[in-house]
């Protein structure tokens, strides 16, 4: 093991990683230039490289003593990552120019893209490499080490960052025949070995291991022990491994044996190692507290880690500030928001306010002084989470159903959408007209309902029996109710990579969230007034809004969920009384919130279903109460989806081949399921005779009393000639489910 070469000072500062966006989300725009072919590589290039280069500045400006390099990628870091280890499947041949890049990131002619999935709990989404047995790896360094003459040509110090082998591996599927993905642990090794042999000059490299959060076996941690030694004792320079999005737990007792250099720890997610870590972890190593959270936007509380923080400022290994974790999950820079509320801004740091928390903190450390900024508390309860006898529908399932037949008389079958249509060139042109002012809030709702009518009459047209408004006044579903709550604030540059150039702006909640005033009413209300078909009242569900926002953690986050939860409720009372007697409650997110241990599974989905139910049993046992979920791996949480009792459930289905359906099966799923016949995320239009021949196969597994016809997801991404006659082949295909079995 080495020794860090620089010295300079054992107290120093740093950050896991940079958001990569850009200030103004310079990348995003000149990504979908260049692939829109309206500039070339070069502009692309340039831009990518001042974006670079302006987050090394800030970090440097803020006083921190390395820039980090490598965390900076034109479409995501694990696809880098790929490239770096050139671990490419075959279908996108070896060597990729940028074109080749993006071609796995977003499928080329005849190629699929690489899979998307979600990163840990976060909502960023990585591209999942595809490993073959007996998978070949040669180090391809080049456009690390270009970065990093970038960083030393600009005079900064740079601190390299590389996804570690676990994490990489484990992250990987397993391509073909059915193989071990261990077993491709020595050959991953050497193209490390290499990768870090290239970058020898740097003092530190960080090798991230953000697995060291979820549960593994003890061939994963055994394979940890030994790719560490191994690596610890091939290289020249130290080696910083980073744990981060929670505590180390019972690994701590090995992590902290490892013949590594040093040691960072995610101090916000990860409290509860704190104490023992700091008694096991050498003091001649480098120990990396991640104090200042990147994946929230509030202010750090300096004093209490300046305290804290004190008697380890000696430690002869040294003494690393740093974030949490990469901080591309929290927005940029809260100096270009003009309009928040001052009480709220003072409860906030963005990214660049994250750096020069650390800077501060630094300096007090160094000084001996405590830093003058307190933040505020968070807030105190507000009592509205006392939810008792809220959380239950005043009849069962079967009871109700019969009741909802009488009410709205449906054919078996029913067919019905997810929620939003098409957002239609004039439906952007209205918002953005109403953003710049050139129309009024009055043109811009005839506008919208213009829109609404629209829907409604395709709809009729289509024969789909139960309807939906097609949501146009929604930019995104969470942030319109995030808008319209008291309590939470949306910003005007808050955004956050989802993926590749996508980005989402999500709502803070600062303080108890109640509902004003109706949120959704008048215009479900309108589409209803246009025709005699039952319109589907459409809402956010609690676990959504509150998992897609910004909140405080631990007992706040659930505090806020419930008051988010009794928000809905409201709405869904409003809803009735206007004689909306369909109300779906999307939870789309309730899947991705599931907590990364599983000892602490059982208590999240009690209390998510819980919020759930608190939104939505307030509804007559009449009205038909729908949810939606999409991308989850239903098979562990199946009980809890029961649990949340919605009589109707739409979930993404078609392109896994009704597997996930056998998951209901396993679990007998008491209500009733639209399993999704129609792959939104395709331009493709589907037959009828395959969206025949999966409700053939949904009907193996669910009596027909209890099935709906629907796509998988919202439509809002399509285009309304591809939506046309899409829904018109699930309308005929439902027609002859009936023939057929009616
Ligand atoms: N109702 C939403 C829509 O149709 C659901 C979106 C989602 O599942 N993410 O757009
Ligand atoms: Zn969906």
């Amino acid at each position: 093991m080495k020794q860090p070469t620089s010295q300079a000072h054992v107290i120093q500062a740093h950050v896991i990683g940079f958001p990569r966006m850009g200030r103004k989300r310079e990348l995003k725009f000149a990504l979908e230039d260049f692939w829109r072919g309206t500039t070339d590589e070069s502009v692309l290039l340039q831009t990518a490289r001042a974006v670079r280069l302006a987050g090394w500045q800030a970090q440097h400006q803020a006083g921190l003593d390395w820039v980090t390099v490598g965390d900076f990628s034109l479409y995501d870091p694990m696809l880098d990552m790929m490239v770096r280890l050139g671990a490419l499947p075959q279908r996108f041949g070896a060597a990729p120019g940028l074109e080749g890049y993006f071609g796995m990131a977003r499928g080329g002619k005849d190629t699929p893209a690489l899979e998307m999935t979600k990163w840990f709990d976060t909502n960023y989404h990585y591209l999942v490499p595809e490993l073959a047995a007996g998978q070949r790896f040669s180090a391809n360094p080049a456009d690390l080490l270009a970065q990093l003459q970038e960083a030393r040509q600009a005079g900064l110090q740079p601190k390299p960052v590389l996804i570690g082998p676990l994490t990489f591996l484990h992250l990987s599927k397993a391509q073909g025949a059915a193989f071990d993905k261990l077993e491709l642990l020595p050959a991953l090794l050497d193209a490390y070995g290499e990768l870090l042999d290239a970058l020898r000059d740097c003092p530190w490299v960080e090798l991230d291991e953000p697995i060291l959060a979820l549960d593994l076996d003890e061939r994963w941690c055994a394979a940890m022990r030994s790719a560490y030694e191994q690596l610890s004792r091939q290289t020249t320079s130290s080696i910083l491994l980073a744990s981060y999005y929670g505590p180390l737990g019972a690994h701590g007792t090995w992590v902290t044996k490892l013949p590594v250099a040093g040691l960072h720890l995610d101090l916000c997610r990860g409290a509860a190692d704190w104490p023992a870590i700091a008694q096991q972890w050498p003091d001649d190593r480098l120990l990396s507290v991640g104090v200042v959270d990147g994946r929230g936007v509030w202010r750090c509380d300096l004093p209490h880690w300046a305290t804290e923080l004190r008697a380890h400022g000696s430690r002869p290994g040294g003494l690393w500030l740093g974030s949490s974790c990469p901080m591309m999950h929290a927005p940029m820079d809260l100096d270009l928001e003009e309009r928040l509320d001052p009480a709220v801004r003072a409860k906030l740091a963005f990214a660049v306010q994250k750096l020069h928390e650390l800077g501060s903190l630094q300096d007090a450390l160094r000084s001996g002084k405590t830093p003058a900024v307190s933040v505020q508390p968070a807030q105190a309860a507000t009592g509205r989470n006392d939810v008792a006898g809220l959380d239950r529908r005043s009849m069962p399932y079967a009871q109700r159903a019969r009741l909802q037949r009488q009410r709205w008389p449906l054919p078996v079958f029913p067919t019905t959408t997810i929620g939003s249509f098409p957002q239609t060139p004039g439906i952007r042109g209205a918002r953005a007209a109403l953003r710049q002012g050139r129309i009024t809030p009055g043109d811009y709702r005839q506008a919208m309902e213009q829109e609404i009518a629209q829907v409604i009459r395709l709809q009729e047209e289509l024969e789909l029996d139960v309807l939906v408004h097609g949501e146009p006044e929604r930019n995104d579903m969470v942030e319109y109710f995030g808008e319209l709550l008291d309590g939470m604030v949306v910003t005007e540059h808050g955004w956050v990579q989802s993926y590749g150039s996508r980005c989402t702006k999500p709502p803070i909640v600062h303080g108890p969230v109640s509902r004003p005033e109706p949120m959704t009413v008048s215009w479900i209300t309108h589409a209803q007034s246009l025709t005699k078909r039952p319109v589907k009242g459409m809402l956010t569900g609690p676990v959504t809004i509150l998992k897609w926002s910004f909140a405080q953690e631990g007992a706040a986050w659930r505090q806020h969920g419930m008051e988010i939860a009794l928000a809905l409720r409201e709405e869904v009372a409003d809803l009735e009384r206007a004689g909306i007697g369909f109300i779906q409650i999307d939870e789309p997110a309730f899947r991705e919130a599931l907590p990364l241990r599983r000892k602490d599974w059982d208590d999240y989905l009690l209390w998510a279903a819980c919020a759930f139910r608190v939104a939505a049993c307030g509804a007559a046992p009449a009205t038909q109460i729908h949810t939606h979920m999409c991308y989850s791996e239903f098979n562990d949480i199946m009980p809890a989806i029961a649990a949340m009792d919605a009589d109707v459930i739409s979930i993404e289905c078609s392109r896994s081949r009704m597997e996930l359906l056998e998951a209901f099966r396993a679990f007998a799923y008491p209500n009733e399921i639209g399993p999704g016949v129609y792959d939104i995320h395709s331009p493709r239009i589907p037959t009828t005779e395959e969206m025949v021949a999966l409700l053939e196969k949904a009907l193996t597994l669910i009596p027909r009393e209890r099935l709906w016809v629907n796509p998988d997801c919202g439509l809002k991404t399509r285009r309304t000639e591809e939506v046309k006659p899409a829904l018109a082949n699930m309308v005929a295909a439902a027609r002859i489910l009936r023939e057929r079995h009616g």
